[in-house]
């Protein structure tokens, strides 16, 4: 074997590990396709350093380029699916015979340099667009995104130095041109790592996103709420600063469902939680608490600024103008229990006093803010 064999050997073994690796990511469903592309494209990679293995004959060159320009248009549609963008078939269709054939060609007129600036400017076309799509067209983009942006700015510069010194050294082999040969495994690593983990670092973010939020709502749900006031409640105590809590029910909510049904009750949930969020300043915590019940963290605020905010949304939600599909005179109300944080900064009992005090606030009548730390909660 020579030693140029070992190398396209290589090459294609370092395709199909990255190829079987990818077989490992499960996207959502719109994100499948680009996922199949990617494949497509790093399976041909392996195909076209495969037929490098025996001695170039004009078919073997044609076939072995075929391959390798499917591997570069699939890979740039694979950036444009992957950031949701059209991808214009015709011409990448189009691009793959045109860009073998002028390679082989070239190869074959004994015009081997040209065949390398060629594949320079084929590279500009391929990889100065994924690495723009990445870097500033992509959805959600992740620093994986941004190490695959970079990862094809380093192989269209590579392609630039070779290029470059092919002409300027006599001795080009032993000059850019090996110095691209050595660097190209590590590029291939590196951008079938940077796909990959692309889709990975998507999905750890979404489920990250998913466990904190209420899939109705959208607002945080106990856990969520439980991590920003645990973030937020050591700097207040340190800093010596308030901070409140309002407990919010909705009041005859069952009465809600009974008579618009569940799906009915659920447009009301959501409704009141959005309604509730624009009424809050932006560094106020807002949680579903329980089915019909909210939660609301409010730091640095004391017991005036927290009853202001309470009377606030007592009234706001009064008031609240109710989808068409809701009866015209539809009112809801709301009642709420409040608490102010004590020198000790103790959630778990904060939260225990807010439900008593809203305990209060129902058995005396609803549509109410009652407070805790009175008589009746001891
Ligand atoms: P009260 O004024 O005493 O709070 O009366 P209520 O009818 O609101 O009583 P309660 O708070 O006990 O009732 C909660 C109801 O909320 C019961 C349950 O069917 C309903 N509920 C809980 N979660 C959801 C939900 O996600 N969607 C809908 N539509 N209803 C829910
Ligand atoms: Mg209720
Ligand atoms: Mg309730």
């Amino acid at each position: 074997m020579t030693t140029e064999q070992i190398y396209t050997l290589a090459m294609m073994q370092l395709a199909l590990v990255i190829l079987l690796a990818s077989t490992r990511v499960a996207p959502p469903l719109q994100d499948l396709r680009s996922l199949r592309l990617f494949q497509i494209s790093v399976g041909c990679d392996a195909l076209s350093w495969l037929f490098y293995l025996w001695p170039m004959q004009p078919m073997l060159l044609l076939i072995s380029s075929l391959a390798a320009a499917t591997n570069f248009w699939l890979l740039l549609a694979f950036a444009l699916s992957r950031c949701n963008k059209a991808v214009p078939w015709p011409l990448l269709v189009l691009m793959i015979p045109l860009q073998a054939g002028i390679y082989t060609w070239l190869n074959l007129h004994g015009m081997e340099y040209a065949a390398l600036h060629f594949m320079t400017l084929i590279t500009a076309l391929v990889a100065l667009p994924i690495a723009w799509l990445f870097c500033f067209q992509k959805p959600n983009r992740t620093v994986s995104d941004q190490g695959f942006a970079l990862v094809m700015l380093c192989w269209f510069l590579v392609c630039v130095l070779r290029t470059v010194t092919v002409e300027f050294h006599e001795d080009w082999i032993l000059s850019g041109y090996l110095v691209s040969q050595v660097l190209w495994p590590g590029i291939m690593a590196a951008y079938g790592l940077m796909a990959i983990t692309g889709y990975l670092e998507e999905t750890q973010q979404r489920l990250r996103a998913e466990a904190v939020h209420d899939p109705l709502t959208g607002q945080l749900n106990r856990r969520g709420l439980n991590e920003a006031v645990a973030a937020c409640l050591s700097y207040l105590q340190r800093n010596q600063q308030p901070a409140a809590l309002l407990m919010i029910d909705l009041d005859h909510f069952k009465r809600v469902n009974d008579q618009f049904g569940h799906d009915g009750g659920d447009v009301v949930l959501v409704q009141t939680a959005k309604a509730i969020k624009t009424m809050l300043r932006q560094s106020d915590v807002l949680a579903r608490f329980g089915g019909e019940e909210f939660l609301i963290f409010l730091p640095a605020a004391n017991l005036q600024m927290a009853t202001t905010t309470a009377q606030r949304l007592l009234e706001g939600i009064r008031q609240l103008e109710w989808p068409a599909s809701m009866p015209e005179d539809y009112q809801l109300t709301i009642s709420i229990g409040v608490s102010v944080f004590g020198p000790d900064y103790d959630f778990g009992r904060q939260l225990r006093l807010a439900d008593q005090a809203l305990y209060r606030a129902k058995q005396n009548g609803r549509d109410r803010i009652e407070f805790a730390g009175t008589a009746a909660d001891s």
